[in-house]
């Protein structure tokens, strides 16, 4: 018995000389036309076809001359969007990558606390299935040249390692950075929230605070210092952040620092408007809510500096506290800068409305994510906006957020 698989599209019988021999199934003779209703069947071999040898030829073997080579840079919400969704046996799907995992972000705010642990938002990119195993690189994209479609890739393991990898298509999806608008101290001193080597550092910050400030030596003053959190950064991010440590310090700190949890502070300063993107009625609530809550307090002002143990206001008011999470926004990524290629105003990747990337000639290069914005149709940097993308590269129902040339 013999199963011939789906995805067979050649089907011979051969002799020892290799030479194609007749053979029938049940009775009846092979021929082209009804060998796709041959496929997933399992044959009965006759009699005269014993002696004989099969040769199976599948579609993806046949093909893999002709399958396009398709370049992913990086594992965020916009490229694993792509990766989720592509036909792997129309590409070979090649992901560069610094970062080996997918990450959730909307939960990363409460692995900051504790609510939830690190690994339970995160899926190692490598169980995408991918079809050779190095098909993903661990290494940064550094520069395109469009012209020759090569990719310059930079090893994370090792940053002497550089190579270039050829491309039919690539896609950019790298994301951004946290903006500090160039504020003194920010990048040495604050702590951001984009990562979760990030918010594994903000845990382990606080955890330090709160131990050292139940240690001898350490007086009243310098205590409320440490327990004092300053959060820069109204939007969606810093609101978050407020409210899992304000569920911490309810639920946990009560519990674990029964004595110091009147000293525990939050600032969080904006210089507009809380929440700026939102709805009105959704602001003016979150605004409302926090204001409710004791020892959390909102400041409309600018920072202009940051220090090691405090926070120094436009107006001079120098803010004492023990963390600072910084979260204002997004800015271009170095690889985004180096390209030269039309942007925005913000720094931001310019496409049309099927993600083709403004300015390669070549029609090859897409940029999804973050670090793109479609020209004349801008939209919010959110995983929902990845994340609709991904779903019309499916399922294409506009002729926007289509990555049309991988779509089939
Ligand atoms: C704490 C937090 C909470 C959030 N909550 C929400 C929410 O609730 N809802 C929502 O819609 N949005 C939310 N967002 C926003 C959302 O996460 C982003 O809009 C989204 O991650 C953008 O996806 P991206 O693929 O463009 O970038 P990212 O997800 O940031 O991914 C970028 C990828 O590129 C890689 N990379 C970086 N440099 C290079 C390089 N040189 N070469 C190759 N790869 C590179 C990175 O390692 C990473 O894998 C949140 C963001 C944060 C930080």
């Amino acid at each position: 018995m013999i199963k011939i698989l789906d995805d067979v599209n050649k089907i011979e019988l051969i002799n020892k000389q290799d030479k194609p021999v007749c053979w029938s199934l049940y009775d009846r003779k092979y021929s082209k036309d009804n060998m796709f209703r041959l496929k997933g069947l399992i044959l009965p071999l006759s009699n005269t076809c014993k002696s004989a040898w099969i040769r199976c030829t599948s579609s993806t073997a046949g093909n893999e001359t002709k399958r396009q080579k398709l370049i992913i840079l990086g594992t965020g919400w916009g490229s694993y969007s792509v990766l989720k969704s592509i036909d792997k046996k129309l590409f070979d799907v090649v992901v560069v990558s610094p970062r080996n995992h997918f990450l959730f972000t909307p939960l990363l705010c409460s692995t900051t606390v504790g609510t939830l642990e690190f690994r339970s938002i995160i899926e190692p990119i490598r169980n995408s299935g991918f079809r050779e195993t190095e098909h993903f690189h661990l290494s940064y994209g550094t520069s395109i040249d469009f012209k020759n479609k090569l990719l310059r890739c930079e090893s994370v393991l090792k940053p002497s390692l550089q190579y270039d990898l050829k491309y039919d298509k690539l896609v950019i999806g790298v994301g951004a950075l946290s903006n500090t608008f160039g504020v003194p101290g920010v990048d040495k001193h604050a702590f951001f929230l984009k990562e979760v080597a990030d918010a594994r550092k903000i845990r382990n910050r606080i955890l330090h605070n709160f131990e050292l400030s139940v240690q001898p030596g350490i007086d009243d003053s310098e205590s409320k210092r440490l327990l004092h959190t300053v959060i820069v950064g109204g939007g969606p991010t810093g609101i978050e952040f407020g409210a899992e440590l304000y569920d911490f310090v309810k639920e946990d700190v009560s519990r674990l620092y029964r004595k110091k949890q009147h000293d525990v502070h939050v600032t969080l300063i904006e210089s507009n408007q809380i929440l700026g993107s939102f709805d009105d009625k959704l602001r003016k609530y979150a605004e409302k809510k926090i204001k409710e809550r004791s020892r959390f307090e909102l400041k409309q002002a600018s920072v202009v500096e940051v220090k090691e143990d405090r926070v120094i206001l436009g107006d001079g008011t120098h803010i004492p506290c023990g963390l600072v999470v910084w979260s204002t926004g997004v800015a271009p990524r170095q690889f985004v800068k180096g390209l030269e290629i039309p942007k925005n105003s913000r720094g931001q990747i310019l496409t049309d409305k099927f993600l083709h990337v403004i300015g390669d000639k070549n029609d090859s290069v897409f940029a999804v994510g973050d670090c793109a914005d479609i020209d004349d149709q801008p939209l919010p940097c959110t995983a929902q906006v990845c994340d609709y993308m991904y779903y019309t590269c499916i399922v294409p129902r506009e002729p926007i957020f289509v990555l049309n040339d991988l779509v089939f």
